[in-house]
């Protein structure tokens, strides 16, 4: 029988245990920080904590809370914590919301990181006997190493597609039996869509999971990847500043991602004000790793917005739950003077599509007004409607967008196939205004 866990005793373990773990952990961690990052020491220093001040994972509190802007700051070398010698590995963020940050590694952080998503291999049910095709980008981006590493760990026969060449992957996947799949979300719905265009079925692959993250991605479009590729489709999430992918991971439920708590310690704060929020909360994810050598951030502000639950799960890991994040703090847009969130024009084209098509906001500025279009590609049925029924689609959609934003967009519906496809994280804003 496939193993359920890849290491149970810590991913089962029982609550108190995992807090005196934690606050061991985090009790060292601090005074190796304090000890090696004079960066992070001043800001502890002006707010008045030294490491006698934390005495175990109560106190996290007191410490000062990093951001992107500090890993700007201190860039490239100012948050590391051991000699460039004990390093072998530097990843850097795609640079999804601005300039790149880079993030160091020791044999250790890479183990640790590899273990990790080993657990996320394991819990959609990988052993070594599935073949593992990585088709995350391989390079300074975090997917393609983190589960490729993973994948070995775990003992899995590994194809290192990285992303690219669509039928090329289609045709290893079939030649050698790829059982697992590992890429962003967009780029497994346009394996999928290939994979039809191709004249091929799920049937005549073997596929049975994949692994998906790296961008946001709905349930519609879980359940349209799912289908199209004949697959249960689990998410994993991470960031380059705390290691990369499978910092939190699902598990069969499909209901929410399992922290890999042991090394990350959540918490959920409100992002105005940085006061800490219950649990339950909606608010912005803040991570401290406690076990990372070379890189080790303590209170990271993600600007990802999502909860916290320590439910019980059915999968029997009592590791706490984030939910799929809803959304960066820093992904919003201002058109018009109106704060708008990508997601909520997502959940527009969901509800007025029954799925999530290929689409693309496009913001401008003509004088000193702002333009704000959405261009949605057609699937070929709806192409070969009547003018009268896209028409009437149109209509309805430029309604709602209204109805949700408060402000009209110019509604583009395009071609089946003429937006391009993403082979990694997709790109669905495009901002040409310029704005210094
Ligand atoms: P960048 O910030 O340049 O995109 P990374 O490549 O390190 O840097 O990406 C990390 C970010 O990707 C996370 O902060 C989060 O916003 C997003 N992300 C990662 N995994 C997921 C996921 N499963 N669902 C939604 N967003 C995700
Ligand atoms: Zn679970």
């Amino acid at each position: 029988m496939a193993k359920r866990y890849w290491n149970e005793k810590i991913e089962c373990m029982e609550l108190p245990d995992m807090r005196a773990l934690q606050s061991e952990r985090l009790v060292k961690q601090v005074k190796h920080v304090w000890d090696n990052v004079p960066y992070y020491r001043k800001k502890m220093e002006e707010k008045g904590v030294t490491p006698d001040d934390i005495k175990g994972i109560d106190d996290l509190h007191k410490l000062p809370f990093l951001s992107k802007a500090d890993l700007r700051d201190a860039y490239p070398y100012g948050l590391l914590a051991k000699p460039l010698t004990d390093c072998v590995r530097i990843q850097s963020t795609s640079g999804t919301t601005g300039k790149r940050v880079v993030a160091f590694y020791t044999q250790n952080d890479v183990d640790m990181w590899e273990d990790c998503v080993a657990r996320a291999i394991t819990a959609a049910g990988g052993t070594n006997e599935d073949v593992c095709q990585v088709a995350y980008g391989y390079g300074l981006f975090t997917g393609g190493s983190g589960l490729h590493g993973g994948s070995h760990k775990v003992g899995c026969l590994t194809l290192p597609m990285s992303s690219g060449n669509t039928e090329r992957q289609i045709q290893f996947m079939m030649d050698l039996g790829a059982t697992i799949l590992c890429c962003t979300p967009s780029y497994a719905a346009y394996i999928g869509e290939t994979l039809h265009d191709m004249g091929y079925t799920p049937d005549d692959i073997k596929l049975k999971a994949g692994i998906f993250g790296a961008e946001p991605w709905t349930e519609e479009m879980r359940r349209e990847i799912e289908r199209s590729l004949g697959i249960k489709a689990y998410d994993i999430y991470g960031l380059t500043e705390t290691s990369g992918p499978g910092v939190a991971f699902e598990c069969e439920e499909q209901s929410g991602m399992h922290i890999n708590e042991d090394n990350f310690i959540a918490e959920i704060i409100d992002p105005d004000t940085g006061e800490v929020l219950p649990e339950g909360s909606k608010g912005e994810l803040v991570f401290t790793s406690i076990t990372k050598e070379a890189f080790p951030l303590l209170r990271y502000r993600t600007r990802d917005i999502c909860v916290l639950s320590r439910g019980k799960c059915s999968c029997g890991r009592t590791l706490i739950k984030m939910s799929k994040p809803m959304g960066r703090s820093d992904d919003m847009l201002i058109i018009k003077g109106v704060n708008v969130f990508p997601s909520q024009i997502e959940t527009v084209l969901i509800k007025d599509f029954k799925a999530t098509p290929n689409y693309q906001i496009v913001v401008d500025r003509v004088g000193n007004a702002d333009t704000f279009e959405i261009k949605i590609e057609l699937s070929p049925d709806m192409f070969s409607d009547t003018i009268k029924d896209v028409f009437t689609l149109e209509k309805k959609l430029s309604a709602d967008i209204v109805q949700i934003l408060g402000i009209k967009a110019k509604i583009s519906l395009v071609e089946p196939k003429s937006i391009p496809r993403s082979e990694g994280k997709a790109v669905r804003v495009i901002d040409r205004r310029k704005l210094v």
